[in-house]
């Protein structure tokens, strides 16, 4: 007898999963939506979830819910993960899929878009077949933006605030202009992410930002030079891309998503 094939999507809170979705709804009435949450995510995304479940007339199930991002520190000694060592990912994203995947065949849904060549996560375990909607039907940036604009769901609200990602609010990956948006616009957020750096007792220091501990980086001194370096950095990157334009004249990808390019699990 053949095995029964699961369909399942996992979801970020991200723009392009949260599309995906909304795109799949319709098409594979038997998928199902999981959000596997760190309990550390940014107090948008899980309003926004809450509206796309409500949309989509199905649960997303949370993953996670006895042991969050803090029981994981605490076996970790108080490490927090870092780009070089991701603890968080694989025990708070990839490791609660896949024990909630099982053994049975599964087809994991993924939301690449046509325009990426990202490599998006792909499980190793056999029984998982990860698709790719979106590369497969050409979907790309502006596909994603009106899929969301015509559900009347609309883009993640953080992106509002210039926060480019979604994930956990302390995320590493953050640059530092993020940083300082967060402690402007969610300052009990950012002061709970300064809660976790620490000075261990034989001096090794533990931040999330590798330039600055995050009681510096709210200084006003380093605030404002913060601002003005990214001021300067985005000029440098429009006269860059117009530059880009008039070379590729046609036929050019508009990369009007700049986003860091880690942990798409987290992000997509
Ligand atoms: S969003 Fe960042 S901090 Fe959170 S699990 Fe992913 S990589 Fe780790």
């Amino acid at each position: 007898m053949s095995q029964h094939t699961r369909h399942i999507l996992c979801m970020s809170g991200g723009k392009d999963s949260t599309a995906l979705a909304l795109y799949m709804r319709d098409r594979v009435k038997e998928i199902e939506y999981v959000f596997c949450d760190t309990d550390k995510e940014l107090t948008e995304t899980y309003e926004y979830l809450n509206r796309v479940e409500a949309f989509l007339g199905k649960k997303i199930v949370r993953l996670n819910d006895r042991a969050g991002f803090d029981h994981w520190l605490d076996v970790f000694g108080g490490y927090l993960p870092s780009p070089q060592m991701r603890w968080c990912t694989r025990l708070l994203k990839l490791k609660p899929f896949e024990e909630y995947v099982g053994d049975e065949p599964v087809i994991s849904y993924v939301g690449l878009r046509a325009d990426e060549d990202r490599v998006g996560y792909i499980s190793t375990k056999p029984n998982i077949k990860a698709v790719f909607p979106f590369k497969e039907d050409g979907i790309d940036y502006a596909g994603v933006m009106k899929i969301l604009e015509d559900s009347g769901i609309g883009m993640p609200p953080y992106l509002k605030w210039g926060r480019t990602h979604s994930g956990c609010y302390f995320c590493f990956f953050q640059r530092s202009i993020e940083w300082v948006r967060l402690l402007e616009t969610h300052p009990e957020q950012f002061e709970a992410a300064e809660k976790y750096e620490k000075v261990s007792a034989d001096g090794k220091s533990f931040t999330w930002n590798e330039r600055f501990s995050l009681s510096e980086l709210r200084k006003p001194e380093n605030v404002a030079e913060i601002k003005r370096r990214y001021a300067e950095s985005e000029e440098q990157r429009k006269a860059n891309k117009r530059n880009k334009r008039l070379i590729h004249v046609l036929g050019a990808m508009d990369d009007e998503d700049d986003e860091p390019k880690a942990c798409l699990i987290c992000q997509l």
